[in-house]
């Protein structure tokens, strides 16, 4: 579907010369969406974002520089005194007979690198390095609203074979049925799968909705195949297309009605949508990990538990990889089980270990930790975890290459 032509481009410094001074010179919230780049190095880097922010009504993190740091975020285990003199002073290719830090025209670092939601309000993410253009695609679509729900009367329920005593929802499981629309004809529920919400909110709501929303209040304590049917239904009843690494922070549905610019279908919720939805909403907003529970193998074509063994850590340029095997269990390091699906597999499918570009599936403190116990119960490794971890040399480069300067939990710095 065309996109381009339903956008006004307003403001776009690395492809069209807008100047700065015509962003500042525009209204606060003049500009529907933000997409907003890189890192944060310098004060003239926060004093853009913040611009970005007061212009525009929603902001979406564009890429894993913004969304976590990115490589860059490494620079974070020193003082940015150190880090300034190895750049203008140190480093081996300088050939300047008295090298110096420059003083003039410079933007001012910062301490710490940081990525775009530690200095401003955050509505939506889209990482990768590069960023998929299916996610991009699916963002701006999603913005636009192009996929029109039916919003029938009645909920999926009153199509539904298990309306008796056998209702999923009754039994415990996730099912979104009464506030989703009725009209598809694929029904899950024929094959006993609950419903996703796919036809989208449906004008009334069934009266099984008080369980359902019972258990979104309780959503802390959702079982592990429930929450992969929270995640399907936000993508779906958002219209967003599942595995798109376009990832909602929250209340960004709401914003769009509230400015009431943008053509989204979802208005005149029923009230209970609409405190189910709240509800969903906030617990994303403070529970930012929750969304991030596939990861990429869970996209990637290898075999897992396949006729390799890992006997000892192999660097990248040991040896060529089979095309079939899992990497991890060719001895590779493969940040593929503790990484947030969203690249379809990229990197293996050119024979390359993931490397993790599309970010942690959690934030623990200690990554090389947790990246050795997954491997050694998922896959077949034949290293004790002391093993393992003393056989690769740079934890934090490999471990948590492009997410140190998102993970609060690190405290480093020399
Ligand atoms: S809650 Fe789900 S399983 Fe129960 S009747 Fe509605 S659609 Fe069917
Ligand atoms: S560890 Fe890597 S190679 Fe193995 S299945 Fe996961 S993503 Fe694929
Ligand atoms: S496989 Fe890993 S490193 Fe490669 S694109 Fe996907 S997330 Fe990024």
């Amino acid at each position: 579907m065309p996109v381009l032509p339903a956008l006004d481009i307003v403001y776009w410094p690395a492809v069209v010369d807008f100047k700065h001074d015509s962003l500042k010179a525009r209204p606060d919230g003049d500009i529907l969406v933000g997409f907003v780049e890189g890192s944060l190095r310098t004060n003239e880097d926060i004093e853009n974002a913040k611009l970005m922010r007061n212009k525009c009504q929603l902001i979406i993190s564009f890429g894993s520089c913004s969304c976590y740091g990115n490589v860059h975020g490494l620079a974070n285990q020193w003082d940015i005194q150190k880090a300034i003199n190895r750049k203008f002073v140190g480093a081996e290719s300088i050939t300047n007979e008295s090298p110096h830090e420059p003083k003039e025209h410079m933007p001012g670092f910062t301490d710490k690198i940081v990525p775009l939601d530690e200095v401003i309000k955050v509505d939506a993410y889209i990482s990768g390095c590069p960023p998929k253009p299916e996610a991009i695609v699916s963002a701006v679509q999603f913005l636009l609203g192009q996929k029109p729900f039916p919003m029938n009367e009645s909920a999926f329920c009153a199509d539904c074979i298990l309306n008796n005593e056998n209702c999923l929802l009754e039994h415990g499981k996730l099912c979104f049925g009464p506030i989703t629309s009725t009209g598809c004809t694929l029904k899950c529920t024929n094959n006993g799968d609950p419903c996703v919400g796919c036809f989208g909110p449906s004008k009334s709501v069934s009266n099984r909705v008080g369980k359902l929303n019972d258990m979104i209040t309780n959503i802390n304590q959702l079982s592990s195949g429930d929450k992969k049917n929270l995640y399907e239904f936000l993508s779906l009843f958002l219209n967003v297309p599942l595995m798109a690494g376009f990832d909602l922070s929250g209340d960004i549905l709401k914003q769009i009605k509230i400015k009431g610019e943008a053509k989204t279908t979802l208005t005149n919720l029923p009230s209970e949508t609409e405190e189910i939805s709240s509800k969903i909403m906030k617990f994303l907003r403070d529970n930012r990990d929750f969304t991030e529970i596939s990861t990429v193998c869970d996209t990637c074509p290898r075999i897992i538990n396949s006729n390799s063994t890992m006997t000892k850590v192999k660097r990248d340029y040991e040896g060529l990889p089979n095309m079939d095997d899992c990497l991890i269990e060719q001895g590779y390091i493969c940040m593929g089980p503790v990484t947030k699906a969203g690249c379809g597999g990229l990197c293996m499918r050119v024979n390359a270990p993931c490397t993790g570009c599309f970010g942690q599936t959690e934030w623990v403190a200690d990554q090389a930790s947790r990246y050795a116990d997954v491997a050694i119960k998922g896959f077949n490794v034949a290293l004790s975890k002391d093993e393992l971890l003393s056989q690769v040399k740079d934890h934090l480069g490999t471990f948590q290459k492009f997410t140190l300067a998102s993970n609060k939990a690190y405290k480093g710095g020399e």
